[in-house]
């Protein structure tokens, strides 16, 4: 396992070299927030970095519910049980295994690793504008229907799940990165994923932090480059 830090915010990543899976710790003054909870054998990796930190794992939050974001959740739950845990209210029926779509969206079927065997139940259904700790939550539908961002407040760090990828290219979640294509072919509904990355960068994150790929500072004109190449390809479809 990698570790990364930049001020409050610390990268987790497994595989970094051929399938990057990241999770994040943010620093606060009375414990850890952890945002997304990787693969199963993640765990370790997880306990022993918020041990060396000193503080107590409060919370768990997730950008969505794919099976590589909430990998050593339950084990997780088991071990610090005292930690709240907390999804967006649509995301929480994908975390029940629920792949069904509600009627206001569009009819485009959820792709993806969505688990059917997680134990753990949300104790916090999150909306747009929460506020977690030092994060506030913004949601940024595409990769799922209902996938969240975090914003540090402090910093100016934004953490996007999937909404983006930084490994082998900065790409909008369903665009297809030679190489990397996986979170392409898991994304939901590429026109809500590119909304929401125009919404990304209109909150002007002074620090991108995805679930594939590393931590990528200043990362306006790369978003800007990103949803671009979004457009383009949207366009060829409508066309
Ligand atoms: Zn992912």
């Amino acid at each position: 396992m990698r570790v990364t830090q930049e001020g409050h915010l610390l990268q987790l990543t497994w595989m970094p070299r051929f399938f990057p899976v990241n999770c994040y710790l943010v620093e606060e003054a009375d414990g850890l927030t952890l945002v997304d909870a990787a693969m199963p054998f993640s765990v370790k990796g997880i306990m022993d970095t918020a041990a060396r930190l000193n503080k107590p794992i409060t919370r768990i939050v997730l950008t969505h519910a794919h099976g590589d974001h909430v990998g050593a959740l339950d084990e997780l739950k088991k071990r610090i049980p005292e930690a709240k845990l907390y999804i967006s209210e649509r995301d929480a029926a994908l975390l029940r295994g629920d792949r069904s779509l509600r009627a206001d969206e569009p009819q485009t079927p959820i792709k993806g690793s969505v688990p059917t065997k997680i134990a753990s139940k949300p104790d916090v259904l999150l909306h747009e504008g929460d506020s977690i700790g030092s994060l506030t939550a913004i949601s940024t539908p595409g990769h799922t229907p209902g996938s969240m961002s975090f914003l540090d407040e402090r910093t100016g760090a934004l953490i996007v799940g999937d909404a983006f990828q930084t490994f082998r290219r900065t790409a909008v979640s369903g665009t297809v990165v030679p190489g990397f294509p996986f979170p392409a072919m898991a994304t939901w509904n590429k026109a809500q994923a590119l909304s929401s990355a125009i919404k990304v960068l209109e909150l002007s994150p002074k620090l991108l932090a995805v679930g594939h790929g590393n931590l990528l500072k200043a990362p306006g004109e790369q978003i800007k480059q990103a949803i671009h190449t979004a457009q383009l390809l949207q366009k060829k479809v409508e066309s």
